[in-house]
């Protein structure tokens, strides 16, 4: 498989660091407010990589961070650890505490990427919960010398990273210099690692660390959190174009210099944004739409997920309703063509050229336009109906367009329900070996269970 490596900025053969295996991390949503379909594109995108790496039996282990303290308003555009806290702002904005903020939008979040079927990552790490871990590394960079103090907080020293800017071009470098600077901030490049709380307000979140009272900065939880669940070093991280000049170097800056373990990552890769009526998106301009936006207009946000293949994902992408109309009137011809395959018994070709140039066009950098060319192309073509059905399950395992649900997916029988409840009640009165107990039987019976953030879910093994 070749990706676009951003590291490099060429094109890459995939060679995970252990063999059979994938780390993937993707920066997740600031839940300040509902993810935006610019969001869900790189979603969607890292989603596509996940499972064109599953179809090489590769073991991909996810991690999504949610970002719910420290992303400031001016943290994504050079001037990093300027403005005010994204939460602690609509806080105010809707008279609630930021942590009901946090709570609110991160359902929502979590809610919205289920209706589009993306892959459950394995964890959904917050940075609330993990200040410790984001404590105890500043204090590792702090012990290598990379830090400095000022009124405002701890910062990153970039001068004393002498491969920092890695990821930046040289231009995006320069921009940081002309950006408001914080007294006492030695380079308009460095950093907040940890952020004093004001003197004259008192914010919903703040922790005690040995510097002071505050809350870390945007860039350390990624690190933190990276680290702590894929290791000091991993194969795949994800994000949007625009984390490309500050988040991302700041991310290899803190993870390196405290582990000097390098590269943090082996492959970057980033999507390029989506745009809106062929401008640019944003909540101030009214066009920052939503999963709940499409739904409100009665189309299945599943087409979203169309639409967005329809383009390669470094390519910037150009939505209008009209466009989404056109990708919803796809996805029904898509589930004509299902709905009949459905009654066949699929059969699994000896050699298929179709499924073999589908598989290779994602493998080719996730080349979803090419692919689903070939998708249809193989819908009209003249092979028999049997080995239609099989070909189309297979692109839908990379696509999660959900086009054979209902023959693959029955009804979770009423007895491992029962068993699940009965795990979780075992759980609650701290009875972890009941627990285990339970959840060994539920998998003899070919399910397993999957806890998340709503509680647990039952899918089929
Ligand atoms: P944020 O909530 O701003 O922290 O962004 C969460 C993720 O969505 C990051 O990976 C961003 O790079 C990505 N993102 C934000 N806006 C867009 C957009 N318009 N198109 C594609 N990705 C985006
Ligand atoms: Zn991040």
């Amino acid at each position: 498989m070749k990706l676009t490596n951003s590291l490099h900025q060429q094109l890459e053969e995939f060679i995970p660091l252990h063999a059979g295996k994938v780390g993937m991390y993707c920066c997740g949503p600031t839940v300040y407010d509902y993810a935006t379909i610019g969001n869900f594109r790189t979603y969607v995108i890292a989603d596509l990589a996940l499972r064109t790496f599953q179809f090489q039996g590769l073991d991909v282990t996810y991690i999504m961070n949610l970002t719910d303290v420290g992303h400031l308003t001016g943290d994504n555009f050079g001037d990093s650890s300027t403005g005010e806290d994204r939460l602690e702002k609509a806080a105010v904005k809707e008279q609630k505490s930021a942590w009901d903020i946090a709570k609110f939008y991160t359902d929502a979040y979590i809610a919205d990427y289920r209706a589009l079927h993306l892959t459950e990552p394995k964890a959904w790490v917050k940075a609330t919960d993990h200040i410790s871990e984001q404590i105890s590394l500043i204090q590792e960079l702090e012990k290598r010398g990379f830090t400095y103090a000022t009124a405002d907080g701890i910062y990153f020293d970039t001068e004393k990273d002498s491969d920092y800017g890695e990821l930046s071009t040289l231009d995006q470098v320069k921009a940081g210099s002309r950006v408001e600077m914080i007294e006492g901030k030695k380079n308009p490049r460095d950093f907040a690692l940890w952020k004093f709380s004001p003197r004259d307000k008192q914010r919903d979140m703040e922790w005690i660390s040995p510097w002071g009272k505050g809350f870390p900065g945007w860039h350390i939880e990624c690190s933190a959190m990276a680290m702590k669940y894929l290791g000091p070093q991993f194969d795949v991280h994800f994000g949007g174009e625009d984390l490309r000049s500050t988040h991302h170097p700041n991310e290899i800056a803190q993870s390196e210099s405290a582990t000097g373990v390098k590269p943090f990552v082996k492959y970057w890769l980033h999507v390029a944004f989506l745009q809106v009526d062929g401008g640019k998106m944003g909540k101030s301009l009214g066009n920052a739409y939503t999963i709940q936006d499409i739904v409100a207009r009665g189309i299945d946000p599943l087409a979203l997920k169309l639409f967005y293949f329809g383009a390669h994902y470094r390519s910037k992408l150009n939505f209008t309703w009209e466009a989404l109309q056109a990708s919803a009137n796809a996805l029904e011809k898509l589930r004509g063509y299902s709905e009949r395959l459905k009654t066949i018994q699929p059969h699994k070709p000896t050699k298929s050229a179709f499924i073999e140039s589908f598989s290779q066009a994602m493998e080719d950098d996730l080349n979803s336009p090419q692919a689903l060319a070939i998708m249809w192309q193989m819908l009209k073509s003249d092979i028999s109906d049997e080995e239609k059905a099989y070909s189309l399950a297979c692109f839908d395992s990379f696509l999660g367009l959900q086009l054979f649900t209902h023959t693959i997916d029955e009804e979770i029988p009423a007895s491992i329900i029962e068993l699940s409840n009965q795990r979780q009640q075992a759980k609650e009165r701290k009875d972890y070996i009941s627990a285990d107990i339970l959840r060994k039987q539920i998998e003899e019976a070919g399910f397993h269970v999957v806890d998340t953030i709503h509680g647990p879910e039952i899918q089929r093994s």
